[in-house]
């Protein structure tokens, strides 16, 4: 009996020692958050011999300021929406993409700008079209999935929820650059123009520039974003892949988050962004083999051409294009910065 009493006093002992020293257990075994930021600034025939060393380094330089502004914000513990969005306002400030200032220009000379956003926790969405003076578009889709009851608006509705919402709206010469005067008038002057056909190279080489983001938090949260002009010489209120949720963008943080660039008829047609995510969950696919069947299989068997950014819920990273180039950059889970135009 005395025996059996110091059996049970010396195991109850044992237990509270392991139950007190518990916690600092779990402190230690506790595995680094992996997070990571992927971007791209267009694909189409990005070569290098149609680039200057100047031109080079420009692209080089915004694309590395853009995606270190999301990657502190990842860093520090933010949301990947918020890199998304602030990633992304540096390249619609920028006059080199086709997205907010230096946006291509309409048949009528004007800029039309489409955006979206989309929240892999919750699966929220918020998108805008056509809008004509709301200076960064992606702050437009962002305030629609946060503050309306809404997932897309567009054209004057949309420009008048972005002034109750206070946004910075500017006059449209704003957004006017020379260069994209000159791709209008190269586009109207060629055969293409006149016999309205998109399988021209001019005017298919004419729309590159939309710029995406796509992001992985520190508490696991995806978020991907597109903002666009769309289409060199676009009429009749022409909308793109990039607004539309599940085409252009998509962001599910059971799958990968998603940003598309390219031809967009096709990309709506193919529901690309959305279709890797599909594939990763229904068929189980890595996220390198579903946007390889998409973009190097499914989108030229249409006819079309373009690329993607994705990220898993792992950090994994993924820039897939089936154009000679693709303005792209990455910041992976071990810190490392890459930047790409042409094919590797
Ligand atoms: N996908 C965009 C659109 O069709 C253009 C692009 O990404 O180059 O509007």
């Amino acid at each position: 009996m005395k025996n059996l009493l110091l059996l049970a006093t010396i195991s109850f002992l044992m237990l509270s020692c392991k139950k007190m020293a518990e916690p600092e257990t779990k402190v230690e075994v506790q595995q680094s958050v992996p997070y990571s930021i992927v971007i791209h600034g267009g694909a189409g025939s990005i070569i290098k011999e149609n680039m200057t060393p100047e031109k080079e380094k420009a692209y080089q330089q915004k694309l590395e300021e853009a995606i270190k502004v999301g990657y502190a914000i990842l860093k520090k513990g933010g949301t990947s929406l918020d890199a998304v969005q602030k990633t992304i306002n540096i390249l619609e400030d920028s006059p080199l993409f086709n997205a907010g200032k230096g946006a291509v220009l309409t048949y009528e000379g004007i800029n039309e700008h489409d955006a979206s956003i989309m929240d892999g926790k919750t699966l929220k969405a918020g998108a805008s079209t056509g809008t004509k003076t709301v200076k960064n578009p992606i702050n437009l889709a962002r305030a629609i999935m946060d503050t309306s009851p809404h997932v897309m608006l567009s054209g004057s509705g949309a420009e008048l929820f972005a002034k109750e919402q206070g946004m910075e709206l500017v006059d449209p010469s704003y957004f006017v650059t020379e260069s994209k005067i000159d791709a209008l008038n190269k586009v109207k002057a060629s055969k293409a123009n006149k016999t309205a056909s998109l399988y021209d190279a001019d005017i298919k080489d004419s729309k590159f520039g939309t710029v995406g983001c796509v992001a992985l938090d520190k508490n696991g949260n995806l978020a991907a974003g597109t903002s666009t002009g769309g289409m060199t010489n676009k009429r009749w209120g022409r909308i793109g892949d990039s607004p539309i949720i599940g085409a252009g963008t998509y962001a599910n943080n059971n799958t990968c988050a998603v940003s598309c660039t390219g031809w967009g008829e096709f990309f709506i047609r193919s529901v690309v962004a959305h279709d890797i995510s599909a594939l990763m969950d229904y068929k189980g696919l890595p996220l390198k083999e579903a946007a390889q069947d998409v973009v190097q299989n499914k989108i030229p068997k249409l006819g079309g051409d373009g690329g993607i950014i994705a990220i898993d819920k792992y950090g994994n990273i993924v820039m897939e294009f089936n154009t000679p180039g693709m303005f792209r950059a990455s910041i992976d889970h071990e810190g490392e910065l890459y930047i790409g135009m042409y094919k590797d």
